[in-house]
C-alpha cells in the first residue's frame, strides 16, 4: 500500500544539506502542499500526483541568501569604484530620497525576485524601506523573505524621523507576522546611523513581536575605529550593552570582529551574514569566517544590494567565500565545499532563525528545493570515488544558469528554466524607464557643485553678502595698537589656527569649496575646542566699490565628512592648502560693526601678515556705504588694499 503524496521527484542526486550531510545517488523527495514528507529511498513507498524524473540532476535546498535589499536592483551599477561613505552617502542616499517610494521598492524587488528565482534562490533577507512592498513584492513571486523595515537616525525615503521609522516597522510587523512566506522584522540599519535609544527601542519591538531584528554590524575598521572613540568600545559590546542581543539578531558583515566579539555573537543566539562581493568591492576586508564557525557561530551568505555586488547570484557568492576563506588564511584545507554550501543553505537558514522552515530537504520542512542540471559542458566529467565529490561540483563549477526548476513552500516559481511567476519583459521595460529618470536627475546634479552640496544635506541653503577688503599688514603691533584707538570698540576677541583646503573646479562658475578647521586657542595658545565647517563662495565678486569688494557665499554647512570625502566626491580640478594663525577682532567703527582678521601665515607665505576687514551686507547701497568706512578702518590699521590678494590667497 503506497502513501499518497502530490508530488515525488525521482532518480535525483539528493543532497539533503541536513546536520549529517545526508545524500542520495539515486534518491527521491516526496511533497505534499507546502511540506517534504519524505526524503531518500522513497520512491516506492509513494503514490504521487505527479512524478518528476530528475536522472542526471540535483535537487537540493534553495539557496538562502542571507543579507540583501532587494529593489536596489534599479540602482545597480549607478555608482561603482567609490568609497563606501562617498558611494553612500554621495549617491545611493541622494537618489533613494528622490526616487524611492512604494512603486520604486515593488518593482525593484520584483526584478530582484526574477533573478534569484533564475539564480537557485528560495529564500533572501532583505532591509529596505517600504518594507511593505518588498513583502508583497516576494509572495507575489512565491519568495520566502525575511523582510526588514528600516530604521535610521536620519530621514528616511518613507519617514521623516526615527520615532516615524519605528511605527511603521510596527504597523509592519503586526500586518505580516502569521504570512506563510514572510517574516516581517525590525532593521535598525546599523549601529553608526542609529543612536543607542534607536538600538534599544528596535530590541524590545522585535522581542515584543518575537520577530528577528536585522542591522549592520562591524562592516568597516573606521566603524569600529570610531565606537572605541564615541563608546570606549567596539561594536559588539556596544550593541550588545544597547540591549539589542535581546532580540534575534541577523547581523550582517562582521568583518571585524575579535575572538571575544564572536564569542558574544554565539551566546547571544545571533546570526551572522558573510557578504564577501560586497565587503571585497567596498574595500571593507574579509570576515573572519572559518573561526566563527569553528566557534558555533551562525554564519550565512549573502549578496548584500546589487548596488554593491552587482548582482544577486548565489553560486557565485558561495564560491567566492569558499575561495576568499582559503586565500586568506593561507590554508587551502579552509572551508570546504560542503561547509560553504551549508553556508548557503542549512546555516543560512539558521543565521535568519527559519532554520526549522527551510535550508534542508528534511520531512516536515517546507518545500524549498531546487534541480540543477550537472551534466553541462563545464561541469564534466563526474566522478564517483569521493561522495564529497558532488559538493565541489556544485560549489567550484556549476553555474546559477544550471538551475532548472525551482519550487519554494511546494510551489514551482521555475520550471525548465521559464519564470512562472514574474513576467520578465515586463520587468525589463519598466526598469529602463526608471533608470532613464535617474540618468537625468544625477547628469543634472554632477553639474552643480552646489546642487551636490545639497544633496549631501545636513544644512540647507543660505546666502549671505559680505563686503570685504583684503591688504598687507604692515606689522601686528600696529594693528593692535590702532584696535586702542577711542573712536573704535572691540567687541570681541578670539585667536585660533585655521588650516583651509579650497577645492577650485575647471568651471569658474561653480565657485570654490573651502573646508575650514578652526582651533580655537585660549591666551596660552592652548587648543580649547574645534570645528569643522564647508563654504561655498560665490564665482566672482558681484561687485566692487574702489577696492572694497562685495562678495556673495552661497552655502555654509557644518562639514561632517573628513576632506578626504569632499575630495572624491567632489573631485575638485585644483586644490590648495593654507594654514594660518588668526587673530579676530568684532569691532564696531561709526556705527557698523567690522569683522578684522589678523593672519599670520603658515603656509604659503610663512611669516607674512594680512589683514582683512569684513562686514555682512544686505544691499546694494549698504554695501556701497560700508565701502568708504571699511577704508577708512583700513588705514587707521596701518594698512592699503590689495586686490591682489585673493580668497585663499591663490593669486599672490
Ligand atoms: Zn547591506
Amino acid at each position: 500500500m503506497r502513501t499518497p503524496c502530490d508530488l515525488l521527484l525521482t532518480h535525483a542526486h539528493v543532497l539533503t544539506m541536513d546536520d549529517r550531510f545526508t545524500t542520495h545517488a539515486s534518491g527521491a523527495v516526496a511533497i505534499t502542499g507546502s511540506t517534504i514528507v519524505a526524503v531518500g529511498e522513497v520512491a516506492t513507498q509513494y503514490e504521487a500526483a505527479d512524478t518528476i524524473d530528475c536522472h542526471g540532476r540535483v535537487v537540493m535546498p534553495g539557496l538562502v541568501n542571507a543579507h540583501t535589499h532587494a529593489a536596489m536592483t534599479l540602482l545597480r551599477g549607478l555608482a561603482d569604484d567609490l568609497r563606501l561613505d562617498v558611494w553612500l552617502l554621495g549617491y545611493m542616499m541622494p537618489v533613494e530620497r528622490a526616487f524611492v517610494r512604494p512603486e520604486f521598492v515593488a518593482l525593484g524587488t520584483k526584478l530582484a525576485c526574477a533573478e534569484m528565482i533564475r539564480s537557485g534562490t528560495t529564500c533572501f533577507a532583505d532591509m529596505y524601506y517600504f518594507e511593505d512592498a518588498v513583502a508583497e513584492a516576494a509572495a507575489g513571486a512565491g519568495m520566502r523573505a525575511l523582510c526588514g523595515q528600516t530604521v535610521l537616525k536620519f530621514p528616511a525615503p518613507d519617514a521623516v524621523s526615527f520615532e516615524d521609522s519605528l511605527s511603521l516597522a510596527r504597523e509592519f510587523i503586526g500586518r505580516w507576522k502569521h504570512h506563510p512566506l514572510i517574516v516581517p522584522a525590525v532593521a535598525p540599519h546599523a549601529p553608526y546611523t542609529c543612536t543607542d535609544e534607536i538600538l534599544r527601542a528596535s530590541a524590545r519591538l522585535a522581542q515584543e513581536f518575537d520577530v528577528p531584528l536585522h542591522t549592520h554590524l562591524a562592516e568597516t575598521a573606521f566603524e569600529v575605529e570610531q565606537s572605541r572613540r564615541e563608546h570606549g568600545m567596539p561594536v559588539i559590546p556596544w550593541v550588545k550593552k544597547q540591549r539589542l542581543f535581546d532580540a534575534r539578531v541577523v547581523a550582517a558583515h562582521c568583518v571585524h570582529v575579535d575572538e571575544g566579539e564572536m564569542r558574544d555573537l554565539k551566546s547571544a543566539g545571533a546570526g551572522v551574514v558573510h557578504n564577501p562581493t560586497s565587503n571585497l568591492k567596498l574595500g571593507s576586508g574579509v570576515a573572519p569566517v572559518a573561526k566563527m564557525l569553528e566557534l558555533g557561530v551562525a554564519v550565512g551568505i549573502g549578496t548584500d544590494g546589487p548596488a554593491s555586488n552587482n548582482d544577486l547570484d548565489m553560486f557565485e557568492e558561495t564560491r567566492l567565500a569558499a575561495l576568499l576563506a582559503k586565500g586568506v588564511g593561507g590554508d587551502p584545507t579552509a572551508l570546504p565545499a560542503r561547509d560553504a554550501l551549508a553556508m548557503a543553505t542549512r546555516t543560512g537558514a539558521r543565521a535568519l532563525h527559519l532554520g526549522a522552515v527551510t535550508g534542508s530537504l528534511e520531512p516536515g520542512k517546507r518545500a524549498d528545493l531546487i534541480v540543477v542540471d550537472i551534466d553541462r559542458t563545464h561541469n564534466i566529467p563526474r566522478f564517483e570515488r569521493d561522495p564529497a565529490g558532488i559538493y565541489s561540483q556544485i560549489v567550484y563549477a556549476a553555474k546559477s544558469s544550471d538551475v532548472m526548476d525551482v519550487m519554494c513552500d511546494g510551489r514551482w516559481l521555475m520550471r525548465d528554466r521559464r519564470l512562472l511567476t514574474v513576467d520578465e519583459d515586463e520587468l525589463r521595460a519598466a526598469s529602463r524607464d526608471v533608470a532613464r529618470r535617474i540618468d537625468a536627475f544625477l547628469i543634472e546634479r554632477e553639474q552643480s557643485v552646489l546642487q551636490k552640496l545639497i544633496a549631501i544635506g545636513g544644512a540647507s541653503e543660505q546666502e549671505s553678502f559680505e563686503v570685504q577688503v583684503k591688504a598687507r599688514a604692515g606689522s601686528a603691533d600696529a594693528v593692535r595698537r590702532a584696535l586702542e584707538r577711542d573712536d573704535l570698540t572691540v567687541i570681541r576677541a578670539a585667536h585660533y589656527h585655521q588650516f583651509d583646503t579650497y577645492f577650485f573646479f575647471d568651471d569658474p562658475n561653480q565657485g570654490r569649496l573651502r573646508y575650514r578647521e578652526d582651533e580655537f586657542l585660549d591666551e596660552q595658545g592652548k587648543v580649547l575646542n574645534a570645528r569643522a565647517r564647508l563654504t561655498l563662495t560665490g564665482p566672482s565678486r558681484e561687485a566692487a566699490f574702489g577696492s572694497v569688494l562685495l562678495f556673495r557665499s552661497r552655502f555654509l554647512a557644518p562639514a561632517a565628512h573628513s576632506p578626504r570625502f569632499y575630495r572624491e566626491y567632489f573631485k575638485p580640478a585644483r586644490e590648495r592648502e593654507v594654514e594660518k594663525d588668526r587673530r579676530r577682532w568684532l569691532v564696531a567703527f561709526r556705527g557698523v560693526q567690522f569683522y578684522v582678521h589678523l593672519d599670520h601665515m603658515v603656509r604659503p607665505h610663512a611669516g607674512e601678515h594680512f589683514l582683512e576687514v569684513k562686514s555682512r551686507t544686505w544691499s546694494r547701497r549698504d554695501a556701497q556705504d560700508k565701502a568708504a568706512i571699511i577704508l577708512e578702518l583700513l588705514e587707521l590699521l596701518g594698512a592699503r588694499p590689495d586686490e591682489a590678494i585673493e580668497e585663499g590667497y591663490v593669486e599672490l
